[in-house]
């Protein structure tokens, strides 16, 4: 099964961005493969929505804020599959996002909770009762948080070329970044950059969704989280814009515009091997600049 619009495929970035400090620094482009599924969302839903239909369900269930770019890739998702689709959206927002009215035209159902309700949202007895108010959809969990988003993330391991010595990705719920580093071959190193503050905690999740043999050769870093999760400043968007300049490639706010920066300081500071050739991963999520289109002029 695929909705795919365009072949993820390697970029090599421009010679500029990377001299002298390691042999070469590429991009995986997922970001292309979908305007809406776009990224790594794809490859977390796609088993999701497989087990969904193999399984008889009619709708899928799931959880997200009033930006998520996995709420919008599931209602995109369900509606190419014939799924209906229905959102639990975090907070109430008396005015809907550009991501929450998207969501609505691809005929997702949005039910406003709140934090304290959302919170409860892998709460055996509250989730049947959401089950049961809709009919008994298949539940994913925010993020695509399981082990269907996580066998799923192994299938981008198929794309990165064998010189490859370094992999880095974002991390939001650490499901991509577990995928990868089950599939991708032990000797091979796995850096992922998380967003949010405090976000190495997950360095004690992370290894209960690894095939023990696999749990090697990954390091998490936090340090390049602008203020927390969503947050940014005009370094962060100057050094997008610059980026899009050098290398044509329009980066996320929210994950990849900060990955890439954590990686460029450790470039500069000869955090990597000068043999590395590096693969950084661009998980998509554009859709999660609307709120800053106006400063990025892509
Ligand atoms: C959701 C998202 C991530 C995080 O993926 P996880 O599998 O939750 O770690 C990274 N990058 C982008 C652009 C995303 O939208």
């Amino acid at each position: 099964m695929d909705i795919m619009v365009n072949e993820p495929h390697i970029q090599l970035l421009c010679e500029d961005w990377y001299k002298p400090y390691v042999q070469q620094v590429s991009m995986l482009r997922l970001d292309v493969l979908h305007p809406v599924i776009s990224g790594n969302k794809w490859y977390k839903l796609k088993y999701n929505i497989e087990y969904a239909l193999n399984n008889g369900y009619k709708a899928v269930l799931t959880f997200g804020g009033a930006y998520s770019n996995h709420l919008i890739a599931t209602a995109a998702a369900a509606k190419a599959y014939g799924l209906k689709s229905i959102g639990i959206v975090r907070g109430n927002y008396a005015e809907l996002t550009h991501t929450l009215q998207d969501c609505i035209s691809y005929g997702m159902e949005l039910q406003f909770v709140s934090r304290e309700d959302y919170n409860r949202k892998t709460d055996a007895v509250w989730l049947e009762s959401i089950k049961h108010q809709y009919n008994a959809p298949f539940i994913i969990p925010e993020g695509g948080a399981n082990e269907q988003g996580r066998v799923g993330g192994e299938d981008i391991v198929a794309y990165i070329p064998e010189d490859i010595t370094h992999i880095c990705v974002s991390v939001g719920t650490g499901t991509t970044f577990a995928g990868i580093r089950n599939a991708l071959p032990l000797h091979k190193i796995l850096y992922g950059y998380v967003p949010m503050k405090g976000g190495v905690y997950l360095k004690d999740e992370i290894p209960r969704w690894l095939k023990p043999e696999h749990n090697t050769n990954w390091q998490l870093f936090d340090h390049w989280h602008f203020g927390g999760f969503g947050k940014w400043d005009t370094e962060l968007v100057n050094f997008m814009k610059e980026f899009y300049t050098i290398n044509q490639i329009p980066l996320d706010i929210v994950y990849t515009g900060k990955m890439m920066f954590g990686i460029m300081e450790q470039l500069q500071s000869g955090f990597f091997p000068s043999n590395a050739r590096v693969c950084c991963i661009h998980t998509g999520g554009l859709q999660g600049n609307s709120s800053i289109v106006h400063m990025l002029q892509y």
